[in-house]
């Protein structure tokens, strides 16, 4: 088993992290305005309105920004290394920070297309990462 650092536990969010078990990515979207948020929270940034639905995001994106990490902040990155951390404006319209997996021939740039990958790490943990989509 991986020592990876674990989401907190916020019930909150609970259920995006029980439907990455799955292989779904859900995001929360307001009822009232249509807007999509993620991480999830009690209230919309936009309209106000309190509360929000989980919906299922179709997983595609593109790379806004990305920056490569040549140093391990945790003892169990340190075989990762160098990782890329990326941010994905996804096509719902949220930007979501993740990590980028490579294939042959693609590194990451602004303005690739993006998959979203479920990765178990843990029994108890399934990390959404990104790989290029062509
Ligand atoms: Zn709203």
């Amino acid at each position: 088993m991986i020592d990876v650092p674990m989401p907190p536990d916020d019930p909150a969010n609970r259920p995006h992290w029980e439907a990455a078990r799955r292989s779904v990515l859900l995001i929360q979207r307001c009822p009232a305005c249509g807007r999509c948020r993620f991480p999830a929270a009690r209230s919309c940034a936009h309209c106000h309105h309190v509360g929000g639905d989980w919906i299922e995001a179709s997983g595609l994106g593109v790379i806004e920004s990305f920056c490569m990490f040549h140093k391990a902040y945790w003892p169990a990155f340190q075989a990762a290394l160098p990782y890329t951390v990326i941010q994905v404006k996804l096509r719902e319209g949220i930007r979501v920070m993740s990590n980028f997996v490579a294939s042959p021939g693609k590194s990451p740039s602004i303005g690739l297309p993006v998959r979203a990958r479920f990765d178990p790490v843990r029994p108890d943990l399934t990390l959404v990462r990104f790989e290029p989509h062509v």
